[in-house]
């Protein structure tokens, strides 16, 4: 894989776009101690795919940015593209139809990386696979960065058989299958969930068995329904139509009857209108004879309530009568029982004046009872006088 540029723009202190051409050949690069020589390699390893801000000695992938100096504000994103020769086409069939591969990674301030081949937006993984089949790559053994020797020395002997699977060109390899396991893995795992969709699918399939036969039966029911309802429907159509003849028949003698009431009506209200003239003078003679009526009813109303007061003066004299029948009768009685008493008092009277004859002493007496005595009858006379002339 030949390198042909290195473009810097706002990575590290390379705020300015910079760039790093890599000809044929040994390609030094000299300055003074922090001039930003081992900038230049992180910049290729970041534009490579490195994804450990340790190993870009940065706190988080934030801090590759300009992070601005003395006269000059920071950025909001660094980019870096690497330039690779594909003459001979070996990249991957994905990116294999140009010379040139243009590898580019933008990372934007609190948004993370993007990553784009000749133009086209890809996947880290992508970029990474792209350099991990030329044995290279941001963690290849080919970079060696300060002190790095004296750590491979130390290192383990897994570490070392990387560097031997580099050399070897099979570090690609190893990639990719790790890869394949993981997709492996993957689609083993969606099989086993593809088996619990396919038993689900099975059933749900049963289950619209079930709803499909229902919905035969239903829709068959539904048929046998509606047909009975298209025949109960006719049925009351003809019914309604029987009946709307019927009606129509009646409604056409019923017009006829009202024509003919009509015209009656029509005589009639001309007989009525001559009954009219005629009897204007008898509602006259009516209205005379109301009054005379009226007049009569008040007299025979009078007359009644004098026949009244007539009956109960009669009756009034009868009681008086009967009362006066029953004093005679009684002062009758009384007078009768009175000559008795002078009968009586006279014979008394009698016996006395013979008593006087008969013993002269006593005569003083008996004359006091004799005077007494026609005093009564005196005044027993009067009684039977005033009884007599009352009755
Ligand atoms: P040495 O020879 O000592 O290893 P060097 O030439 O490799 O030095 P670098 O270590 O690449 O230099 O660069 C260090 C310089 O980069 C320092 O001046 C540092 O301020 C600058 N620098 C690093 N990160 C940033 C950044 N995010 N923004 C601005 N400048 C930065």
């Amino acid at each position: 894989m030949h390198f042909q540029r290195l473009r810097l723009s706002g990575f590290k202190s390379f705020v300015d776009a910079t760039e790093f051409r890599i000809e044929p050949g040994v390609t030094g690069i000299v300055g003074p101690n922090g001039c930003g020589k081992s900038n230049l390699l992180e910049a290729l390893r970041w534009v490579m795919g490195a994804n450990s801000a340790k190993a870009m000695r940065a706190g988080g992938m934030d801090d590759v940015i300009f992070a601005g100096s003395g006269g000059r504000a920071s950025r909001n994103h660094a980019e870096v593209t690497l330039t690779i020769d594909n003459t001979d086409r070996r990249a991957p069939a994905a990116f294999n139809d140009h010379p040139v591969l243009e590898v580019v990674r933008r990372i934007d301030k609190g948004d993370g990386s993007t990553y784009r081949i000749n133009g086209r937006e890809v996947r880290a993984r992508d970029v990474q696979l792209l350099f991990a089949d030329a044995s290279t790559g941001s963690n290849s053994p080919a970079l060696v960065r300060q002190g790095q020797i004296s750590e491979l020395i130390a290192a383990k002997p897994q570490n070392r058989r990387m560097i031997l699977e580099e050399a070897a060109g099979v570090s690609g390899l190893h990639t990719r299958r790790h890869e394949a396991e993981l997709r492996l893995r993957a689609a083993e795992t969606n099989l086993t969930r593809l088996e619990d969709v396919a038993k689900e699918l099975e059933s749900a399939l049963n289950r619209l068995r079930r709803e499909a036969r229902q919905a035969d039966r239903y829709k068959k029911m539904s048929a046998e329904i509606r047909a009975l309802q298209g025949a109960v429907l006719y049925a009351r159509w003809n019914e309604a139509r029987g009946a709307a003849e019927r009606l129509q028949t009646e409604a056409a003698e019923a017009i006829r009857a009202v024509e003919e009431t009509a015209r009656e009506a029509a005589g009639a209200t001309t007989r009525a209108a001559a009954a009219e003239e005629q009897i204007k003078p008898l509602r006259e003679a009516e209205t005379i004879a109301a009054a005379v009526l009226h007049r009569l009813a008040i007299d025979k109303d009078r007359l009644e309530r004098e026949g009244e007061a007539l009956a109960a003066e009669v009756e009034r004299l009868t009681g008086d009568v009967s009362r006066i029948d029953a004093d005679r009768a009684r002062e009758t009685q009384m007078v009768e029982d009175a000559q008795l008493a002078l009968s009586r008092m006279a014979g008394d009277l009698e016996a006395l004046e013979t008593a006087i004859a008969a013993a002269p002493e006593r005569a003083p007496e008996l004359e006091a009872a004799a005077r007494a005595a026609e005093a009564a009858r005196v005044e027993a006379d009067a009684a039977v006088e005033a009884l007599a002339a009352q009755a």
